[in-house]
């Protein structure tokens, strides 16, 4: 039987673990919790208290003077599956009187099972093998990412920013680079850097995955040398700012990646960039979009990093549009489900928290659902599909570009 290594546990983990007052708060708004089969195991409460079982058993007082329990090895299967179906979305980190930054804890959580050969998921390793033979989760050849900005008007000049200075890098990001039904993302953000007459360029091929989906399944150890190999990029580049239009980058990019190194330049997403730009009077929306719109809130701009006006700035200046809210917004907005690796391993229950999501959408009796984050699109817009949805999905910036 398996004894578990806390060494990979952080003291800081393991003080929030004990912190948790078992109110059970988080059990109620938590959107695995609701949808998977094991309701409590599954939950913010349920994981921690298993957990605490789990190392008190080992190394707590009583086992020290009567020995340790050991847990079966299916049970500590279980307890990492559990642990693997959560979205990471932090809906449980809004609602804790405790103030546990439960974010924090569930990753540390995946990467202790990482390090006890519990994690991530067997089907998380097509993934982690794709990204560290192509440099993006796709399985596409690094020669093809820079392919989509063949699609752009010819007189918009994407510089190649590792030959020719330019003031903004827009890291792209794998899904928007490659996914040709998300491509759109990237066409439509160098548009609108473009209009606003932004000198920006990308680093074309050499860019790799940013490493968002190993680091979200406890796998943080592998994702130093293509942190390192993109901040060295980065600093070739020497541009003022680095523009995301993923919200997972984004995150990333401005959250992890000072663990690997400094970045030469404040990271910025786009909805922040347009904002301002907006505000500045260097863009001007004039051309109408009929139409009502809700805005789903990426849990990596929202909960994750407070990102929630600007979004919604955007969408007000653009003329004939309208914007409804959905009933849970902003903090509490319910995930798409496909964060935190689940999408991947657990097809199912993404699938059924992203109709729940499109469902929120369809009551505000919107056509639109806009994002500004291709895993939410590619998310919601599957359930749409999937369901016969009325509702049309559409990046922010291309409801931006179609009215300018
Ligand atoms: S992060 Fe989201 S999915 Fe995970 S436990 Fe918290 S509320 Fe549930
Ligand atoms: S809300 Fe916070 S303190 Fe209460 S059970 Fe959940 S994690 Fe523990």
């Amino acid at each position: 039987m398996k004894k578990l290594d806390i060494s990979k546990l952080d003291v800081l983990a393991l003080m929030r673990f004990d912190a948790c007052t078992r109110c059970g708060e988080c059990t109620a708004t938590c959107p695995t919790g609701g949808e998977a089969q094991d309701v409590e195991l599954v939950t913010p409460r349920g994981k921690i208290l298993r957990l605490r079982e789990f190392y008190k058993g080992q190394y707590g007082l009583r086992a020290r003077l009567l020995g340790p329990k050991y847990q079966s090895d299916a049970d500590l299967d279980e307890l990492a599956k559990r642990a693997y179906e959560c979205t990471i979305c932090g809906q449980c980190k809004t609602v804790c009187p405790a103030h546990l930054d439960t974010i924090d804890m569930w990753e540390n959580m995946r990467e202790f099972l990482v390090s006890n050969g519990l994690g991530p998921m067997p089907e998380h390793q097509q993934i982690v093998k794709s990204i560290e033979n192509y440099d993006n989760p796709w399985m596409q050849p690094r020669t093809q990412r820079s392919r989509w900005a063949r699609k752009l008007d010819k007189d918009i000049t994407v510089k190649d920013s590792l030959k020719e200075h330019s003031d903004v890098l827009y890291f792209v990001g794998c899904t928007a680079a490659y996914d040709p039904n998300i491509r759109n993302m990237a066409l439509d953000t160098a548009t609108v850097l473009s209009k606003a007459g932004i000198d920006f360029g990308t680093l074309g091929n050499e860019e790799g995955c940013c490493g968002s989906t190993m680091l979200r399944t406890g796998l943080r150890e592998q994702v130093r040398k293509m942190a390192e190999g993109n901040i060295a990029r980065f600093e070739q580049a020497a541009p003022s700012m680095i523009v995301t239009s993923c919200a997972g980058c984004y995150k990333t990019l401005r959250q992890d990646y000072p663990m690997f190194g400094k970045l030469p330049a404040k990271v910025v997403h786009i909805t922040t960039l347009v904002d301002e730009l907006l505000r500045s009077g260097k863009l001007v929306p004039t051309k109408r979009v009929e139409g009502t719109v809700t805005f789903h809130d990426p849990c990596h701009l929202g909960r994750h990093n407070d990102l929630y006006d600007e979004p919604r700035r955007i969408l007000g200046s653009i003329p004939g549009l309208k914007v409804v809210e959905m009933e849970r917004n902003r903090e509490e907005a319910r995930c798409c489900g496909a964060g935190g690796g689940v999408k991947t391993a657990f097809p199912d229950l993404a699938g059924k928290i992203s109709a729940l999501r499109v469902e929120d959408a369809e009551r505000t009796g919107a056509g639109i659902l806009t994002t500004s984050c291709p895993f939410c699109y590619q998310s919601l817009k599957a359930t749409i599909d999937a369901k016969g949805s009325k509702l049309r999905m559409t990046d922010l910036m291309e409801l931006l570009r179609t009215s300018l």
